[in-house]
């Protein structure tokens, strides 16, 4: 059988780039269908942005501190319609045509349309026609999920629309207790906003380090952020001043504007795989196999809608290790184990490896813990303190995991997670000469475990 196509790749996000740059530039023949914008959501509504947001908000924090040290500043507004808004514009579409500039170049063939599967080999595009390919890659990604249960959700805006606000909100309700909750409560707090967020669990950042959770709340409310744990939304209305909403403990207040960050769920909705006979899982996501395969052999997929580790560099490890497998003959599975990884919280949290509470499930653990002011904070009168732990297994002597909240915490899990990922043991560490004066060398210098179980 001939097919138009060895590579149909459907969504031009983190994984099916990368997978169709890397079987084309290998000699495949490959074609890509993008409905939105090419880059996907770490691009065009997620990491990029984001972090750029990121930037933009410490600043005010930055002119305190340079105020508290000595210099002359003043505190100035932040334009964010003027200046900010269409600088970051300019650089996502800046960014998409350089996605689409190296997809050109490595002779993939793009198609700007929605794309859905008709059969195995088989995929149709909005306006009927189809194409066919030897091998099929959904790399489609997830959306916000928007709990349509909750009265007057249409009044909220999710993480996709906070890029595209007009100006700048005087207050803002965050719904969620996720990565995404937090990082927005933080931007929005060091951008000047009114920040409240609600989340209806115990605590924030659910799976992550129990220890580490509880400090970065205590650290985010210290910064002024009104954050409510056990608490959800009942109902929103529309009010004069924005949203009114009230709350299940009973309180109602008016935002000029709320998000709904409250999780993520795949793509998969109408796109035909259960019909061509793709196996779905929870919340709909596609069931892989180690090599990202589905139940239909020559169907694969990657990235955020198989719900592995939604994260962008595992999307792209996906698309590679699928190209690996597929195109060069070389069985590869991706490895989900000791993932370095950080939450843009301000300041940031950094983690890799088992926490606390999964390490004592299999192991017999020594955990190393140290919070302080850092001398940066503690020459200004700041009180506020980093945290840095270490989880240790007391037979091996292996760091199971790491986990720290400071500034530059994304910087610094990027390093250890290479020590970690090697089987580094505690005395690995001890023997590491401190860089000193940092605040990181504390990590070389813990010698007694605050609590062994
Ligand atoms: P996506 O990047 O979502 O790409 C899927 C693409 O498929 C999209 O462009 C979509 O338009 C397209 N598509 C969907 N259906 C179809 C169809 N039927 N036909 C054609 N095209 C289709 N990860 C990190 O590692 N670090 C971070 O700091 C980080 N921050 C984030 C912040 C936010 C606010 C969000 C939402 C996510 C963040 N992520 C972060 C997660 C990261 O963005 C994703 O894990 C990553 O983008 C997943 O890549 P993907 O290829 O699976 O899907």
């Amino acid at each position: 059988m001939t097919f138009d196509y060895d590579l149909f790749v459907i969504g031009g996000g983190s994984g099916g780039v990368r997978a169709a740059r890397v079987a084309a530039e290998g000699g495949a023949s490959v074609a890509l269908a993008e409905e939105s914008r090419m880059g996907g959501t770490c691009v065009i509504r997620g990491c990029v942005p984001k972090k750029l947001m990121v930037f933009a908000s410490t600043a005010a924090r930055q002119v305190s501190e340079a105020r508290a040290y000595g210099w002359d500043v003043k505190d100035g507004g932040f334009d964010w319609k003027g200046t900010f808004h269409p600088m970051l514009q300019a650089e996502l579409d800046r960014l998409e045509s350089i996605y689409r500039t190296n997809l050109d170049k490595a002779g993939v063939e793009i198609f700007d349309s929605r794309a859905v599967l008709k059969d195995a080999h088989t995929i149709a595009f909005k306006n009927g026609v189809t194409k066919t390919a030897k091998h099929i890659l959904v790399a489609v990604g997830g959306h916000p999920y928007m709990p349509p249960e909750t009265e007057g959700i249409e009044l909220a805006m999710s993480s996709n629309d906070v890029f595209h606000l007009e100006t700048l909100p005087k207050s803002i309700l965050i719904v969620g207790g996720g990565y995404i909750a937090c990082e927005f409560a933080c931007i929005f707090n060091g951008l000047g906003s009114d920040v409240t967020q609600i989340y209806r669990g115990a605590q924030i950042l659910r799976g992550f380090d129990d220890e580490i959770r509880g400090h970065l709340a205590e650290v985010i409310r210290d910064r002024d952020i009104n954050l409510h744990v056990g608490c959800d939304v009942l109902m929103m209305e529309k009010d004069a001043g924005g949203v009114k909403v009230t709350t299940t403990d009973g309180n109602v207040a008016v935002y000029e504007k709320v998000l709904m960050a409250t999780g993520r769920i795949p793509n998969t909705a109408d796109m035909g795989l259960e019909e061509a006979g793709v196996k779905l899982g929870k919340r709909g996501k596609i069931i892989v196999d180690d090599y990202s395969q589905t139940s239909v052999p020559s169907i694969f997929a990657v990235g955020d809608v198989t719900d592995r580790v939604a994260l962008t560099p595992v999307a792209i490890r996906e698309g590679a290790a699928f190209v690996e497998t597929v195109f060069n003959g070389n069985p590869t599975k991706v490895e989900y184990d000791r993932i370095p990884t950080a939450v843009f919280t301000q300041p940031e949290l950094g983690t890799v490896g088992l926490t606390e509470e999964q390490a004592r499930e299999d192991h017999d653990i020594e955990v190393y813990s140290t919070a302080f002011k850092p001398m940066q904070n503690a020459f200004i009168g700041r009180d506020e303190r980093v945290l840095f732990k270490l989880i240790v297994e007391r037979k091996t002597r292996q760091v199971l995991g790491a986990h720290m909240i400071a500034d530059g915490a994304g910087e610094l899990v990027q390093m250890i997670g290479i020590a970690i990922k090697m089987g580094a043991t505690k005395e690995d560490f001890d023997r590491t000469m401190a860089v000193h004066p940092t605040m990181s060398e504390e990590i070389v210098l813990m010698k007694t475990p605050v609590r062994v179980a």
